[in-house]
C-alpha cells in the first residue's frame, strides 16, 4: 500500500439497505450512512447525496467500489453494463446504477455482486484469509453466495446464483406452507431458508423462531445440501456463512452436523471430519464483509486504470 492510500467510495447495494461510505480501508472508513431501499429513484438520489458531501467533506474520491443485489449485468460489452437487470425486487428491474454515477463523477468504478464482494472483503480481511477457494453465502432476506478461485473473483456466464442452487424438498416437514417460496424454481435453497421463506412457511419472523423449533433442522437440512454440492464441486477451502438467518448461535452446529452425514464419509478430508468448525465458519467482518468487499473492488479498479492490475482479484 503506498503511504496515501487514495480515498475510496464504497457502496453495498442490497434489498433492504443501502450502506454507502467513504475510505481508504477497513480501518480508515471516515463515513458511513444507510438509505433504505425504496424505489431506485429515491435511493440513487440518496446515494449521490452522500457521495456529493463526502467529495466536499473528505476530499475527491478516486474509485467507487459497488456490492450489489443481482441479478446484475457484469459484461463491459453489453448496452445494460452496470445495471440491475432481472431481480425479482419491485421497480428495480433494469436499473441504471454505473454509467448514472460514472457520468456524475467520472471515476473507475468498480461492479460486482453484494455477495462476491463480501467474499473478497472475507479473504482480504475476515474469516477467509489467504483461504482460496472461498465461497460467502449469505441469508438473510434473500440467500445468495460470491465465490472465489485462483485469488479471482467467479465470473463467468453471469456470476454465481448459489441462492438458488436446487435441493431436494426437506422431509418431514410441519411447516405450514410446505412448498418452495420461489418464483422461478420448485425447490431451492431460497425458497425454503431465506428470512423472507421461512416468514412465510412457519407464520414467524425469521427471528423469532426459538433455537428448539423444527424449522431449524429444515434449514440445516436444506444448507447442507447446498454446502455438500458446492463442497463438490468447487472444493473450497472454507465456507462463510452469513446474514441474519445465520446469526442464530444453534444453526451452525447444526449444518455442520448434517453436512458430515450427507458426505457419508466419501470425501476423506479433515474439512468433513474433525475439522468442520474451521470448515463451516461465520464472517470474520461481521455485518461488514460486503462493504469492505466494495471498498477493496473500489481500489483493485483504480490499479487496473493505473496499469497495475496483476494481482487484481476482481
Ligand atoms: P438483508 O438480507 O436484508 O441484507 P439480514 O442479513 O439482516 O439483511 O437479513 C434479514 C433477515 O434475517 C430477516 O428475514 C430476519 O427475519 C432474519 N433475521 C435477522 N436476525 C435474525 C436472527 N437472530 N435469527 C433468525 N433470523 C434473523
Ligand atoms: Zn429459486
Amino acid at each position: 500500500m503506498s503511504e496515501n492510500p487514495p480515498l475510496i467510495a464504497a457502496i453495498e447495494a442490497g434489498g433492504t439497505k443501502f450502506v454507502c461510505a467513504i475510505g481508504t480501508g477497513p480501518h480508515d472508513m471516515r463515513d458511513v450512512t444507510r438509505i433504505p431501499t425504496t424505489t431506485p429513484e429515491e435511493t440513487l438520489a440518496g446515494v449521490t447525496r452522500f457521495l456529493t458531501m463526502a467529495r466536499a467533506k473528505h476530499g475527491p474520491f478516486a474509485a467507487i467500489g459497488i456490492g450489489s443485489f443481482g441479478p446484475i449485468d457484469l459484461d463491459r460489452n453489453s448496452e445494460t453494463y452496470g445495471y440491475i437487470t432481472s431481480t425479482p425486487k419491485p421497480g428495480w428491474q433494469f436499473t441504471n446504477v454505473v454509467p448514472m454515477l460514472h457520468d456524475r463523477y467520472k471515476v473507475p468504478i468498480a461492479w460486482d455482486t453484494d455477495v462476491n464482494a463480501a467474499v473478497l472483503g472475507e479473504f482480504l480481511w475476515g474469516a477467509g484469509q489467504d483461504t482460496d477457494p472461498l465461497v460467502y453465502i449469505t441469508v438473510g432476506t434473500g440467500v445468495g453466495g460470491g465465490v472465489l478461485v485462483n485469488g479471482q473473483l467467479l465470473h463467468g456466464l453471469l456470476h454465481p446464483e448459489i441462492g438458488h442452487l436446487l435441493v431436494p424438498p426437506p422431509q418431514n416437514s410441519s411447516a405450514i406452507q410446505q412448498a418452495c417460496h420461489c418464483p422461478f424454481h420448485k425447490s431451492c435453497v431460497e425458497g425454503y431458508v431465506s428470512g423472507t421463506s421461512l416468514a412465510s412457511r412457519w407464520g414467524v419472523k425469521a427471528d423469532a423462531l426459538p433455537p428448539d423449533h423444527p424449522a431449524w433442522e429444515e434449514v440445516a437440512d436444506v444448507m447442507a445440501h447446498a454446502l455438500m454440492n458446492l463442497t463438490l464441486t468447487l472444493c473450497p477451502k472454507r465456507i462463510i456463512l452469513g446474514g441474519g438467518v445465520m446469526s442464530q448461535e444453534h444453526i451452525l452446529p447444526l449444518i455442520r452436523g448434517r453436512l458430515h452425514k450427507l458426505n457419508n464419509h466419501y470425501l476423506r478430508v479433515p474439512e468433513l471430519g474433525r475439522n468442520l468448525d474451521d470448515f463451516v465458519v461465520a464472517p470474520g467482518l461481521g455485518a461488514r464483509s460486503g462493504l469492505l468487499g466494495a471498498l477493496a473492488l473500489g481500489k483493485y479498479e483504480l490499479d487496473r486504470h493505473a496499469g497495475r492490475g496483476a494481482d487484481c482479484p476482481a
